[in-house]
């Protein structure tokens, strides 16, 4: 991609002046002209590939100059102040989100453990734009992976499809979600990836057929309406197909996959009258029409669903949407992100400071039940969390305040009771100094030891003080 290409994308969603993206394609190419990838290619294609995809998905300006410059400051000597002074506080806070992030290292295959890290890097992001840059970042580096060893690709395929998969579905970058799965699977187990390729490729050459007669059938009764409109047929995810097999214990040959379309037109009450066109023609199928344009799911998801017979017997999902909400359902936050931002820079200042916020109710609303919601509410929202390792690499979400004490309580209560001290990143620490995020910790135990009175004042945590509590009220040392 050239840099003209680049701006041409740009301008057609966006009017935001485009002298920064100049400047920052010069500064990113500049900065990297002495490195060079795995392929041999110059660093800065790399670079220009992430902004590329950023572009695609209509992202603002900041994000997309971050992205030209995301290994900037991790892969060469510009000092942090420098930059921050060239390009402003907005950029330079995208550009070390991404660097922060890039400094943690997964190596668990625990998928609890997984989960904590999903929230580590929510945590340290800060702003969900750090996120999507980073999923651009990484799906770059998914593609091009074959020019590294099988031990990396093992290495970076687990931790995409652990870590960073998840994370671009709860975003409801399902697009970008799907995407990294497959090439995660394609190397995490190549002979099932093949296989399965083969066969998906195969049955849908013989349902497009099938759909290609629908839709013509389709096109011509729509044409008469001149209701302006594009029939889609869906995009094929090879790693769900695969876990649907082991899920249901079933060959593919068994799995049901349903044939389906997307009709995609312009407003909500084409979207109806397209249902009406389409009931008319085929027979639709009892009780499976829903609709989520009047009740959106709670991920804000919208469309029309209904299942019809083709003239050849077989059934066919259909969904009809608007663009805006097929750009929704397949681009999630990205895609509001233009449009809750704002182009109109005045409401920007108020919008930044309500940003963090706001973000994690986007965030809530992309959770599928109203439990899920709640449970949410009850442990994510508590901005306030530090990540202690254990010494085996495991993260412990802690609250702030927490100490060696909370810690030794968090892993196990006998490991709490008989704690005597603690090592704070290779170094004796106090037991009710508090941690600071991404401490390594390490509790040291005596058999027999016992808690004293005074730790119920070292501890932040219910759960330790409880342990404290019960200990000394068993043994007559806390009245109550
Ligand atoms: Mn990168």
């Amino acid at each position: 991609m050239e840099l003209d290409e680049l701006l041409a994308k740009f301008r057609e969603y966006s009017q935001q002046d485009t002298t920064v993206l100049e400047y920052a394609w010069n500064y990113s190419v500049e900065a990297h002209l002495e490195q060079k990838r795995a392929s041999g290619e110059m660093y800065f294609v790399h670079c220009a590939a992430v902004a590329e995809i950023l572009v695609g998905y209509k992202m603002d300006l900041e994000t997309v100059a971050a992205g030209l410059m995301h290994d900037v400051l991790e892969d060469t000597k510009i000092p942090h102040e420098t930059f921050r002074k060239e390009f402003g506080d907005e950029i330079y806070a995208l550009v070390a989100g991404v660097t922060k992030i890039e400094t943690l290292k997964f190596s668990s295959r625990d998928e609890a453990q997984a989960e904590n890290w999903r929230k580590m890097i929510l945590a340290t992001a800060k702003d969900i734009r750090v996120i999507v840059i980073k999923l651009a970042d990484r799906l770059h580096n998914m593609r091009t992976l074959n020019f590294l060893t099988r031990e990396k690709q093992l290495e970076i395929s687990h931790e995409t499809i652990s870590l960073y998969a998840p994370l671009a579905q709860r975003l409801g970058i399902f697009q970008l979600k799907s995407q990294l799965e497959d090439l995660s699977f394609k190397y995490l187990h190549p002979d099932e990836y093949q296989s399965l390729l083969a066969k998906v490729q195969l049955r849908y050459a013989m349902s497009e057929k099938l759909l290609e007669d629908f839709k013509t059938g389709l096109e011509k009764h729509i044409s008469g309406t001149q209701i302006p409109c594009r029939v889609l047929s869906r995009a094929k995810n090879i790693y769900s197909i695969y876990r649907k097999m082991l899920r249901q214990e079933k060959p593919f040959e068994e799995i049901q996959d349903a044939l389906g379309v997307r009709i995609i037109t312009d407003n909500v009450i084409n979207c109806y009258a397209l249902l009406g066109t389409v009931h008319s023609i085929f027979k639709p199928v009892a009780g499976s029409f829903t609709d989520y344009i009047a009740v959106p799911k709670m991920n804000l998801y919208q469309s029309l669903h209904t299942s019809v017979m083709a003239a050849s017997g077989e059934v066919i999902e259909i969904q009809i949407r608007t663009e805006e909400m097929h750009r929704t359902s397949e681009y999630g936050i990205a895609a509001h992100w233009r449009y809750k931002m704002g182009e109109k820079g005045a409401d920007r200042h108020l919008d930044e400071k309500l940003n963090w916020l706001r973000q994690w109710m986007e965030w809530l609303q992309d959770l599928s039940s109203p439990r899920e919601f709640i449970e949410s509410f009850k442990t994510d929202l508590e901005l306030d969390q530090i990540f202690i390792f254990t010494p085996k690499g495991d993260v412990k979400p802690l609250p702030v305040g927490a100490t060696p004490l909370d810690f030794a309580y968090i892993i196990h209560s006998d490991i709490g009771d008989t704690c005597i001290g603690a090592k704070v990143n290779n170094k004796m620490a106090r037991l009710d100094a508090p941690l600071k995020s991404g401490d390594l910790c390490e509790i040291i135990t005596r058999r027999n030891s016992a808690p004293k009175k005074d730790w119920l004042t070292s501890v932040k945590t219910a759960g330790a003080r409880s342990h404290i509590r019960k200990y000394l009220r068993e043994h007559g040392q806390l009245e109550d």
